[in-house]
């Protein structure tokens, strides 16, 4: 055997995650392994809880990073507010919707499904519809930025509704949390999940979530255990929580939250309402430099999303071949649409340390290129020129 180090190609990463890590946080990442019970590592725990704190703008005690991707986010959500026999109402407009009704039913509870047409945000009048038809309901979910189809729901109206019928809520802000306005507090969320490797720009792996005062008391007085060992957060308090004989739980990824602390850091020092507006503002650069290519995007201008961009792909192209002509030619990773949108849509993703002008402009000029090579039915030469158009306005 002569197997050696792995060494991956550089790539920009514009898909929908996970996007470029800045180095700051792979550097963060390289430093001395310590122990997880540490006092020098619990004091950069409580940092970093505070720092999280600020990003989801949350007082919320119970804030922390579970040790594992989104998806386990998603499932201490889920299998810690929903008991066996309840009724949760599930808002679905993409992928990720479909994902908490597997979940429901996995937590022996009942969906009930509320589903709104790909690349239409969630419908506030059907939710209160199903709120009135089902009385007995005890959670509603949904999806803040659905990264399957670009498109964003009004968090803020659909928490209020929900409350107004004594549901909890459970809030998937994966794509949403440092790109889109997000306020845990204000809004009234109760049960959030997030990653790390979308708006973060930080490595896969980690999921932030946080719970409210009445899902905490939710959670204290079920009349069942949680099903999952792992995930049960009555446990894991004994070690992310505030109390001074911080128990051991599991081992947490102690170099992965060194770089989980630098990402908040990058995002305190720039400020959230910075990086809300400066997702915003590459969106509308590379907005200027699709359309003027001709080409459109899949979900309606009001309720885009800046950091996942679904575009059409043209009559007659091949989209796969387009992406693997970006990843060779250009090192430039791009999404493919999922599900329905499959062959129809790509996804470019301007997450995190990923938006920013040197992106947008590479990224026209590759497409366009590689659409014109193909014969494809654009305008050429126009994107770039559009784009920077809006840099220098
Ligand atoms: C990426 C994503 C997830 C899943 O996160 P993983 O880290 O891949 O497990 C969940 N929800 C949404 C909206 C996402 O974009």
């Amino acid at each position: 055997m002569s197997i050696r180090s792995f060494h991956p190609p550089v790539r920009t990463l514009m898909g929908p995650g996970p996007s470029d890590v800045n180095p700051r946080i792979l550097e963060a990442m390289s430093r001395p392994t310590i122990g997880h019970l540490d006092p020098a590592f619990v004091a950069m725990m409580e940092e970093t809880k505070a720092l999280l704190q600020y990003a989801f703008q949350t007082k919320n005690k119970l804030t922390m990073p579970v040790s594992a991707p989104g998806s386990a986010g998603m499932e201490t959500c889920f299998v810690n507010l929903i008991e066996p026999g309840e009724k949760v109402i599930v808002c679905q407009n993409g992928i990720f919707g479909m994902r908490m009704k597997e979940n429901v039913e996995r937590c022996s509870a009942t969906p009930i499904m509320i589903e709104e047409e790909w690349g239409k945000p969630v419908d506030p009048t059907k939710l209160e519809a199903a709120l009135q038809e089902n009385p007995d309901a005890t959670v509603v979910a949904f999806v803040h930025a659905e990264t399957s189809t670009g498109a964003i729901s009004d968090a803020e109206t659909l928490v209020k509704l929900a409350h107004e019928y004594d549901c909890l809520t459970i809030v998937d802000a994966v794509t949403s949390l440092a790109g889109s306005p997000l306020k845990v507090d204000e809004w009234e969320i109760d049960a959030i999940y997030s990653g790390t490797q979308k708006c973060l720009s930080c490595t896969p792996g980690i999921s932030p979530v946080s719970f409210s005062e009445r899902a905490i008391h939710k959670i204290q007085n079920r009349k069942t255990k949680v099903q999952s060992w792992f995930l049960d957060l009555n446990l894991v308090m004994g070690y992310w929580g505030n109390n001074a004989q911080r128990s051991y739980h599991h081992t947490a990824p102690v170099n992965a939250l060194y770089g989980f602390h630098e990402a908040l850091v990058i995002l305190q020092e720039e400020g959230l309402e910075n990086s809300w507006q400066r997702h915003a503002h590459h969106h509308n650069a590379l907005k200027a430099g699709i359309e003027a290519m001709g080409l459109s995007f899949f979900v309606d201008e009001e309720h885009r999303l800046p950091q996942l961009n679904a575009v059409t792909v043209p009559e007659g192209i091949d989209e796969a071949e387009v992406r693997r002509i970006l990843l060779n030619r250009y090192n430039l990773e791009i999404g493919a649409g999922l599900g329905s949108m499959a062959g129809k849509i790509w996804r470019i993703g301007l997450m995190g340390f990923a938006s920013n002008e040197t992106n947008v402009l590479n990224c026209l000029a590759a497409l366009d290129g590689v659409l014109a090579d193909m014969h494809a039915d654009i305008q050429t030469g126009q994107a770039v020129r559009a784009a920077k158009g809006v840099y220098s306005a």
